[in-house]
């Protein structure tokens, strides 16, 4: 100690790195970070906060369908995309400029530029020069990973999708995993004829099948093309706009074409291999529970480290990566349990295991559905269902794992992965009084297994 510049330099002002930095310095530590681009990261200037605002958008459009059988007189609506577009950047400045608050009310120093290792301890940030650290976090997210196809430079990935000059007419998605189905959700439900494409057999892989299926139905229901074991595999540009070319030979032509194939680690130009920092096959690197890397001095936590790529995940990681070393109190996040959410429409809860994940890893479960049509749907004549699963370990009666489709499914699984994270029976689940009328209630009302005839393929 004494002898570096800072006691910890942070790489990337993202929700890990931000939550890392703040928590260091206000133990006292001197801290930097340095980000290149602005600061708040993948979450909150291209990610989570602005795709929840263009859902909150277009879901309007549903319910002006509700209202109207409610007994209101919805008349005429339109969308103005600028306007929208506008008032969400206002909103994503607003909370940039509040993490920039923060960090520097906790005294860490923010350095603009992209920031590269030297060594093990010494960091250059383009254009201002190089200092040193005893530690470095390595917080530097992911990135949209695109495919090496003709045309692919005319498609866009989801960082563009938030600033798009107009709202297209058609839009192409290719991808089946969370930003592929929140981004069809999200234009269609703004009026764009929305075609979403995707190799395997339905989308949303590794969430339960029953899941996947029920919202593939409900997408469809909505006016959403999906097209399933298909691939794109050029683009060229046509007068009408963007003529997309399929393996089985369908050609779509659309206005915007957007690839969602996942996101790989953002370690490019990062001087890792400068410092000896090791990584995986798929390039994240590679770190330990207390998310050490190789290299003794060096830590790197959130999606550049693919553990589980959510925002809260990285938050967590940042700080037990703080408290081990800023505190000394050793912690490590705990990867088993964690809840998450697709904000599709309707949108989707999940946590624990699938139910085809858990005869796997536990052999006998039982398993209990149900799918109905919510109230507030049956009654203006809807035709939208939600879906309810539990699947219980048929040996200890513990819930491995519960996961649901439906209106504010996001919320209820918040609540439900706190009864899970501590192991809950399905007895005990049961002896919770029901809140009525809800649509969670249906979830601790469950009491007819579904019989082995009707399981899935799984069983
Ligand atoms: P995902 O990893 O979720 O999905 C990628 C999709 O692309 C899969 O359907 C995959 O198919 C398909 N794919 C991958 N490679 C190819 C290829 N070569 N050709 C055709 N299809 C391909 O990535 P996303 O980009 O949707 O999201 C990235 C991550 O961001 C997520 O994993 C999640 O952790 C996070 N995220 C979380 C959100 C939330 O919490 N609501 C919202 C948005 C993102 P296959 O299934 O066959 O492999």
């Amino acid at each position: 100690m004494g002898t570096y510049d800072y006691d910890l330099f942070v790489i990337g002002a993202g929700s890990g790195g931000v939550r890392a930095a703040r928590l260091a310095a206000i133990s006292g530590a001197k801290v930097a970070v340095a980000e290149e681009h602005r600061v708040g990261g993948t979450c909150v200037i291209r990610g989570c906060v602005p795709k929840k605002f263009m859902v909150y958008a277009s879901e309007f459009a549903h319910g002006f369908e509700t209202a109207e059988a409610y007994g209101w007189t919805v008349g005429e609506t339109s969308f103005d995309w600028p306007k929208f577009l506008a008032e969400k950047d206002k909103e994503i400045a607003r909370l940039s400029g509040l993490y920039v608050r923060n960090l520097q009310n906790a005294g860490a120093d923010l350095i603009h530029g992209k920031a590269r290792l030297v060594d093990a301890h010494t960091v250059e940030v383009e254009g201002k020069g190089r200092v040193t650290a005893e530690k470095v976090l390595i917080a530097t997210g992911g990135t949209p990973w695109m495919p090496d196809i003709p045309g692919v430079d005319l498609a866009i990935s989801s960082n563009e999708a938030f600033y798009l000059p107009e709202l297209p007419r058609r839009i192409v998605i290719t991808g089946g995993g969370y930003i592929a189905v929140e981004f069809a959700c999200i234009f269609a439900g703004l009026g764009v004829e929305t075609t979403l494409v995707h190799r395997g057999p339905n989308i949303l892989r590794g969430f339960d099948d029953d899941i996947r299926a029920h919202l593939a139905d409900e997408m469809t229901k909505r006016g959403i093309r999906v097209l399933l074991g298909t691939n794109l595999t050029s683009l060229e540009k046509v007068d009408g706009g963007i003529l997309s070319t399929c393996d089985n030979g369908h050609l779509l032509e659309a206005d915007v074409v957007l690839m969602a194939l996942g996101r790989i680690a953002y370690v490019e130009g990062l001087g890792l291999d400068a410092a000896g920092v090791a990584l995986d096959e798929k390039g994240a690197i590679v770190v330990d529970q207390f998310s050490r890397t190789s290299v003794e001095n060096i830590w790197a936590v959130g999606d550049v480290t693919d553990r589980i790529n959510l925002t809260p995940v990285a938050i967590r990681e940042g700080a037990a990566f703080a408290e081990t070393e800023f505190y000394g109190r050793p912690t490590s996040f705990d990867h088993e349990m964690v809840a998450s959410a697709v904000f599709s429409q309707p949108p989707i809860g999940s946590v624990g295991l699938s139910e085809a994940d858990a005869r796997h890893q536990v052999g006998r479960v039982d398993v209990y559905k149900t799918s109905f049509r919510p109230m507030k749907y049956a009654f203006a004549g809807i035709d939208q269902r939600c879906m309810m699963k539990l699947v219980v370990d048929a040996g200890s009666q513990k819930i491995l794992g519960c996961h649901v489709v439906g209106p504010d499914a996001p919320e209820i699984i918040q609540m439900a992965a706190i009864a899970l994270k501590m192991g809950v029976t399905k007895q005990q689940w049961d002896s919770t009084c029901a809140v009525h009328p809800t649509l969670a209630e249906e979830l601790v009302t469950m009491r007819e297994k579904v019989a082995p005839a009707e399981l899935g393929a799984a069983a």
